[in-house]
């Protein structure tokens, strides 16, 4: 029989999720008891997600985002009915934040680096003193990298201030625009992050860089998916992605 605390063990060493500070409470958030036969993947910890994962027969949920983030302080209005619904369903709630960002196998970056085809990957972007990103080296034109990130559903708001022709990529899925000032560091012609802060415009105009915001949800389903197979060869379990996609 699999439990959510076996599921969670495997996950806390394959992701090491001791390796970086976050503000999000990383591994098991809300346990429940019994036996793990389906779990289900997604970004968000949010109240649809959970209904939709019930519906279709989970026991556990695997987010990046998850419902802890700096202790919980008051189990009150939206945070009480989530708590509530999930321990009256038995649905327990595995989160993985930045350890999933970072990681060089099922990282939301490793992933978008990989649908990018970048070679010459190297880690990029600090936060709390370790690189959550990756950079690499490709030979294409801005046009098509917008091409090929539009086909994997994600957005393509962009500020070409850079060079068309692209020699070198960062990546930072999610909300890393302040990442923004590393790219520039380190000479990418292209920096890819998920959503905008208004400072970013200047500053790539000034600096002579493109930026694309592909969406923070949009850059960021990609580590909880890259975990399925893995959990469904380790543990023989049901899976299936939950797809609740955040439109802003
Ligand atoms: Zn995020």
């Amino acid at each position: 029989m699999i439990t959510a605390k076996e599921i969670n063990n495997f996950l806390n060493e394959e992701l090491n999720i001791n390796d970086i500070e976050d503000t999000s409470s990383n591994g098991l958030q809300i346990e429940n008891n019994g036996e793990i036969k389906k779990i289900g993947f997604a970004v968000d910890a949010c109240l649809e997600t959970f209904q939709k994962a019930v519906q279709l027969g989970c026991q556990m949920l695997i987010v990046h985002h998850g419902m802890i983030w700096e202790g919980l302080k008051y189990i009150k209005g939206d945070t009480y009915r989530k708590i509530k619904y999930l321990i009256e369903n038995n649905l327990a709630v595995y989160a993985s934040h930045l350890p999933l960002d970072r990681h060089e196998k099922y990282g939301n970056n490793a992933e978008l680096a990989r649908i990018l085809e970048l070679k010459t990957i190297k880690p990029f972007g600090y936060h709390n003193n370790r690189t959550i990103g990756f950079m690499g080296e490709t030979e294409t034109t801005l046009t098509k990298i917008k091409e090929t990130l539009e086909k994997n559903n994600m957005k393509t708001t962009t500020l070409n201030f850079g060079p068309e022709q692209i020699k070198k990529v960062a990546l930072v899925s999610g909300g890393g625009s302040k990442e923004l000032y590393q790219a520039i560091a380190v000479g990418a012609d292209l920096y890819i992050t998920g959503e905008s802060l208004h400072f970013t415009y200047h500053t790539a105009k000034e600096n002579k860089i493109n930026v694309i915001f592909g969406g923070h949800y949009q850059t960021e389903v990609w580590g909880v998916q890259a975990l399925i197979p893995l959990l469904k060869e380790k543990f023989n379990v049901e899976t299936e992605f939950i797809d609740v996609p955040v439109p802003i």
